[in-house]
């Protein structure tokens, strides 16, 4: 049985699908302008894992993950206005980074990416049904959410109206109704990009198109919806009331996860902040994608999770003691202490610890590659980044040395390669080699 704490609720639930052959999980997803920090690389890592989760306990399910790229947005604009460039070379050269960094950390391509450039016509499509049903209206070249039209507004954040108003830093705009109201469409000048529609040519408000893409590849109601925890207001708060009243009030998700923070000192790291970390400068900096994977798991997906060096440099260190203790080993069963911490609300720091005790090798092995470690072979873990060839031929330079009783060269290459960090190991099958 899965437990997974509810925000709607505020509580853990019982995940119970409501169909048991199709699971249905949602997740936004990147707004391609710039490249993804640790901070947005923490619910791609904690989603592909809830995903593998569900995978495991519902073997006959198919599990359908979608998470979204968002490429239509005014960071993507003032970016590509900045560079004088198509909005098109911005997401596109964002989005692959962004795959390229996510790939690094073991998270595995979502079943469907929708684009929101892709999709207008849904979401032009929501936008009529609810503007037919009086929730939404025109003004002005723009259509706004009536959000006074919709009692149960606020049930996700469970905010009261000033503290609604205060936290959407809404604009104060003469054609609103009221300074609730948010934007479902907007005008584009023909300098930006813009699409024509019955309101005249222009672009999507930003949450719209997660409603109508939920809508035109999962259903009504999915099963779970997840993100970062700053999306429950406004974003997913807007989502609920957008899809709820064009689906004539049918609950947008079953279950909503939310991922916490991640910190920098005493902040949330932020793009707006300037505090932030990538994954790509990290990895571009010789640390290892998993693990920045296992730093990031590292934590109980809830909490705030602080990005220290320390934290990667014990995250190493766990890695480089699991790769030793796993040998050679091929991958056995996965162990069922660890499933079963990952079953109760993804408890990835008792999932961990109980990791760290297997003795079986082979059952250390396939747990680990379950949870998106020990991937690689002992040998290419310790050998680090590279091939390793430069090293080949300089092993290859001593044994020569040694063959012609030149134990003077052979000592000067092992105390070179060893100022470099990596430790020579005569054996009986030849030499072999490992980073300090
Ligand atoms: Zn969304």
């Amino acid at each position: 049985m899965i437990r997974l704490h509810d925000t709607l609720a505020r509580a853990k639930r019982e995940f119970v699908p409501a169909d048991p052959k199709r699971i249905t999980m949602y997740v936004c997803g990147p707004t391609v302008y710039g490249r993804a920090h640790i901070g947005n690389a923490r619910p791609a890592v904690v989603f592909d894992l809830l995903r593998r989760v569900l995978e495991h306990a519902f073997p006959e399910a198919d599990v359908i993950y979608a998470r979204n790229v968002t490429d239509v947005d005014d960071k993507i604009i003032a970016s590509a206005e900045e560079e004088d460039v198509d909005t098109a070379v911005i997401t596109e050269r964002y989005e692959r980074h962004y795959l390229e960094d996510m790939g690094a950390l073991g998270v595995n391509p979502p079943t469907i990416a929708p684009h929101a450039t892709h999709e207008i016509g849904p979401m032009i499509a929501m936008i009529e049904t609810l503007v037919a049903r009086g929730h939404a209206y025109a003004a002005e070249g723009h259509v706004l959410f009536s959000v006074p039209s919709d009692p149960e507004y606020g049930v996700l954040s469970k905010r009261d109206r000033e503290q609604m108003i205060a936290g959407a830093r809404v604009e104060v705009a003469p054609y609103k109704r009221d300074p609730a109201d948010f934007v479902l469409w907007k005008p584009s000048p023909d300098t930006v990009v813009g699409w024509d529609s019955p309101w005249g040519r222009g672009r999507p408000g930003w949450h719209i198109e997660c409603s109508a893409m939920i809508r035109a590849h999962l259903g009504e109601t999915i099963d779970i919806h997840g993100g970062g925890l700053d999306l429950i207001f406004p974003h997913h708060e807007n989502e609920i009331a957008q899809s709820r009243c064009a689906h004539g009030g049918a609950p947008l998700a079953r279950y909503w996860v939310h991922n916490g923070f991640v910190d920098m000192g005493a902040e949330k790291m932020s793009k707006s902040l300037g505090n932030i970390v990538t994954p790509g400068e990290l990895l571009e900096a010789g640390h290892k994608g998993e693990v920045l994977r296992l730093a990031l798991l590292s934590g109980h997906y809830r909490q705030p999770l602080p990005w220290t060096t320390s934290l990667m440099a014990q995250s190493k260190a766990i890695l480089d003691g699991l790769y030793r203790k796993a040998g050679g080993a091929g991958a056995g069963e996965i162990d069922d202490g660890v499933m079963e911490a990952l079953y109760d609300d993804l408890n990835t720091p008792l999932a961990l610890s109980r990791l760290g005790q297997i003795a079986d090798a082979t059952t250390l092995k396939a747990t680990a590659n379950f949870l998106g470690i020990l991937l690689e072979s002992e040998k290419a873990w310790f050998r680090g980044g590279g091939d390793g060839s430069e090293v080949d031929a300089r092993i290859e330079e001593r044994n020569a040395a040694k063959k012609a009783r030149d134990f003077a060269t052979a000592d000067r290459i092992r105390d070179e390669l060893k100022a470099e960090g990596i430790l020579l190991e005569d054996g009986p099958g030849g030499t072999t080699w490992r980073r300090a």
